[in-house]
């Protein structure tokens, strides 16, 4: 909108004048967008919505995903959508860790208070996510360790309903 608005301004004073007009601008741009995350990360985050964890299972090898894929990386056997699908509990075990100022999902601030982010297995998966520790002091980190869902209270059916990870 912004664009717009600027756009006829620079036209108009184009037309009112013989001379050139050149306009600089310098600013952020907000660029909202949306895109298909195909149909087995939308029968996950349909899952997450409802606080709940799905992964599938391999035919094959046996191996859990979550997320969930279409096709078994070791196997490259394709695990049909309609089955295979796997509930899987709120806790996990954490494969590994890092303590870092930079944020995964959010590019606001690089300066701001560190952040612990783990690769966590969920229990009954073959695979890790990634998220950040809650309340958890870096001493009190080891890998091995059994954690938890924390969920964000309303859901939205997208990878932020998981807030993080606690300490069991
Ligand atoms: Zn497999």
């Amino acid at each position: 909108m912004i664009f717009i608005i600027i756009l006829i301004i620079i036209k108009n004073e184009i037309k009112m004048s013989e001379e050139k007009v050149i306009v600089a601008n310098k600013g952020l741009v907000r660029a909202d967008f949306a895109f298909w995350v195909g149909q087995y990360l939308d029968k996950f985050y349909d899952g997450l919505e409802n606080k709940k964890i799905m992964g599938n299972k391999c035919p094959k090898c046996g191996d859990v995903f979550v997320p969930p894929r279409k096709i078994c990386g070791k196997c490259n056997v394709v695990i049909p959508l309609d089955e295979n699908w796997v509930d899987l509990p709120e806790t996990g075990t954490l494969m590994n860790f890092t303590i870092t100022p930079y944020r995964i999902n959010d590019r606001t601030s690089r300066k701001a208070k560190d952040w612990t982010i783990g690769m966590i297995q969920i229990d009954g998966s073959n695979t890790s996510v990634v998220y950040r520790l809650l309340n958890m002091e870096p001493e009190d980190i080891k890998i091995g360790m059994k954690v938890k869902i924390e969920w964000n209270e309303k859901t939205k059916g997208d990878p932020s309903d998981i807030k993080g990870f606690l300490k069991v």
